[in-house]
């Protein structure tokens, strides 16, 4: 059960947002600049907890 979990954890975090556009880039490191915009700033989507 946890096995699962963990994969669906990969997968989000190998997805960066821009965080001007939100454009979404694969990968596991981040872009140097979005291809969108150009901003270097991103965000990696958080793998989500749902833990009150
Ligand atoms: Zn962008």
């Amino acid at each position: 059960m946890a096995q699962r979990h963990a994969v669906a954890e990969a997968r989000l975090l190998k997805k960066w947002i821009c965080m001007k556009c939100s454009a979404t880039h694969r990968g596991a490191k981040a872009p140097r600049a979005c291809r969108k915009c150009g901003y270097k700033n991103f965000r990696q989507k958080a793998a989500e907890r749902r833990k009150t």
